[in-house]
């Protein structure tokens, strides 16, 4: 038996809330919306972020807390890290908030990634466009998802207009990388130690939204080993326990560049619901409560694609389609850009991916 508790009540949680039942424990989740989409699968606590009482109430009804999205408060794991295990703990929280800490940390360990520097105002972004050069790209540092709070530089001209755009919240500038391609690797440690990485998936982007991952990714085969050794440093690094996300450029020369990290289960890695025997969510629940890692072994290619806004419209085809697994979110409200469901389409291959 057992409790999961989960901070944030998205379709990750949702998610995370179905793994924890199929594994026979519990799942609470722990968020500040009305009506999430985790809560039709699990016990939820409406709470705000700085409600002590419900956050100590919600740490004395789980075992062990885990979150869905990286934006927790610090404040809250504070709260909660006395009272209940919080898994991944606050460090891997700390370093993924901040897109500079992040790269900072990266570059510290060896891992390399887009040049960048910080940026304030004017002065501090006229001294980054000058070391990082154009066309370049500026971020949030925090907050940032699906694209937003993003600025693209051509040149020295568009800088006014892409500072304005972060509205005075403090932000990073990065290269904007040519790339051949965009992967991701989801792995998961455990309190042991022990680590497993689900093979690297193929990303596109639209608009900074996910589009698709396709498995394989078309990158060579010491390609995807290098992007779980990387993968594998950065969870050491962090003495990290459950399941991260490892976004990568890879460049005409076949470098890795990591983009970001996501300290959680990640969308590029929902393929893995058909495509294993140990999805990321039964993977990141074992984690948590430190169960012994599953078999990340892959037993199908296969492609995700998400559904955004109005095209969760076409279930009824989708529902239908050869091969095609749908999920939908259930979320109360359709927005343009929001993502409100995915598809995995399966194909069959002859030999795993790994012995079995
Ligand atoms: P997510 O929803 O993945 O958390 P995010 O808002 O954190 O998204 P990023 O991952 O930083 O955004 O960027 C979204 C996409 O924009 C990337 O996957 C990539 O396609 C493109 N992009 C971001 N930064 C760069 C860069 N420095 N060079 C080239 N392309 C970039
Ligand atoms: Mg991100
Ligand atoms: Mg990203």
């Amino acid at each position: 038996g057992g409790t999961v508790g989960i901070l944030g009540g998205g379709q990750l949680g949702r998610m995370l809330a179905i793994a924890a039942a199929q594994l026979g424990l519990k799942a609470h989740v722990y968020a500040p919306e009305a009506d999430p989409p985790a809560a039709d699968v699990a016990r939820c606590t409406r709470g705000a972020w700085d409600d002590a009482g419900a956050l100590r109430a919600f740490a004395g009804a789980v075992d062990v807390v885990t979150y869905e999205f990286e934006n927790v408060p610090a404040a809250v794991v504070d709260a909660l890290e006395p009272l209940v295990p919080v898994r991944p703990g606050r460090k891997a929280l700390a370093v993924a908030q901040d897109r500079v800490t992040e790269k900072r940390f990266l570059n510290r360990i060896g891992v390399a990634t887009a040049p960048f520097a910080p940026v304030d105002d004017a002065e501090s972004l006229a001294a980054a466009l000058e070391r990082v050069g154009t066309p370049a790209i500026l971020k949030t540092r925090r907050f940032g998802y699906d694209g937003k709070g993003q600025a693209r530089i051509a040149g020295d001209g568009d800088a006014p207009g892409a500072l304005a755009a972060m509205g005075g919240a403090p932000a990073v500038l990065e290269g904007l990388i040519r790339f051949s391609r965009e992967i991701s690797v989801i792995a998961a440690r455990g309190a042991d130690g022990a680590v497993a990485c689900f093979d690297p998936g193929e990303n596109v982007h639209e608009d900074g939204i996910l589009r698709s991952t396709t498995v394989p990714a078309g990158c060579d085969a010491a390609t995807a080993a290098a992007a779980k050794e990387i993968a594998a440093r950065i969870l050491a690094a962090l003495d990290y326990v459950g399941v991260i996300g490892v976004e990568f450029f890879e460049t005409d020369s076949r470098a890795l560049l990591v983009n970001e990290i996501a300290p959680r289960v990640h969308n590029t890695g929902h393929w893995t619901i058909e495509a294993t025997a140990n999805d990321q969510f039964r993977q990141h629940v074992k984690a948590v409560c430190l169960w012994p890692l599953g078999d990340p072994a892959r037993h199908a290619d296969a492609v995700m694609e998400n559904l955004i806004g109005d095209e969760a419209l076409d279930w009824a085809r989708l529902s239908a389609a050869p091969g095609t697994a749908l999920h939908l979110y259930g979320k109360a409200e359709m927005r343009p850009g929001r993502k409100m469901g995915h598809t995995t389409r399966l194909r069959a291959i002859a030999a795993p991916s790994s012995s079995l």
